[in-house]
């Protein structure tokens, strides 16, 4: 149970009021965020923690991002209805519930089996059918269901992997944070027809990708 003295739907309007400070101005991803109940992403035991702007331990050395990140860069993919997006890095699956609400289908892989199965639990639980789970090496993408209109990694790459960008519909965006294992920059790049633009949004801090073309274990 959540504690009574702190009721969620209070802890959150005050998380949003910090984000919307911050620079989160899409009503729709503030709107996402009343209707994913980010304590029931965490242990019990962080539940009163659950809507502080933090990021969180979620086992298996890994953490749900920190709200405003997470908002961040649902804002900067500028999610459209009917979008099949993809998540490399399910973790305790906050990201792809908030995605859920915008898109036709989200495919979210995550590398370690513990931590896909119990996301996968979660968000049937709380009603979620259009999210699909994959356990496996998310810098491979998932070529089966390409090409996606938006890819999301929500872990730190050495560099983009040349897979995921392959795999971006014409006029899709892939948001990555790129860099060393300490700090990466938030990369943005948008498919044209022949090109590729790229932009970055700012520093940031995640878990390393690990896999074929992330990080070595
Ligand atoms: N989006 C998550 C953030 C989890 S942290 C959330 O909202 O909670 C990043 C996750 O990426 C970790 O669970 C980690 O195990 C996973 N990960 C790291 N490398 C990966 C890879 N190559 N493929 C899939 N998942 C990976």
């Amino acid at each position: 149970m959540y504690p009574s003295y702190l009721k969620p739907e209070i802890a959150c309007e005050k998380l949003l009021k910090k984000l919307h400070v911050k620079g989160i101005s899409d009503r729709r991803v503030l709107d996402a965020f009343r209707k994913v109940p980010r304590h029931r992403f965490v242990d019990k035991a962080l539940f009163d923690q659950a809507y502080d702007d933090n990021a969180l331990p979620i086992g298996l050395g890994q953490t749900i991002s920190q709200p405003y990140v997470v908002a961040l860069m649902t804002q900067l993919l500028e999610l459209k209805e009917n979008e099949k997006i993809l998540e490399i890095g399910t973790g305790s699956g906050f990201q792809a519930a908030i995605l859920a609400q915008f898109s036709m289908r989200v495919y979210t892989i995550e590398r370690h089996r513990e931590l896909g199965e119990r996301s996968r639990r979660l968000l049937r639980e709380l009603g979620y059918h259009n999210i699909v789970f994959k356990i496996g090496d998310g810098t491979q993408g998932w070529p089966q269901h390409a090409p996606f209109d938006k890819i999301i990694v929500t872990a730190g790459a050495p560099v983009v992997p040349r897979e995921l960008t392959q795999q971006l519909a014409v006029g899709g965006k892939l948001l990555i944070p790129a860099g060393n294992r300490q700090v990466q920059e938030l990369e943005l790049y948008h498919r044209r027809e022949n090109s590729i633009e790229k932009s970055t949004e700012g520093s940031v801090l995640f878990v390393p990708l690990i896999g074929q073309s992330g990080w070595e274990e």
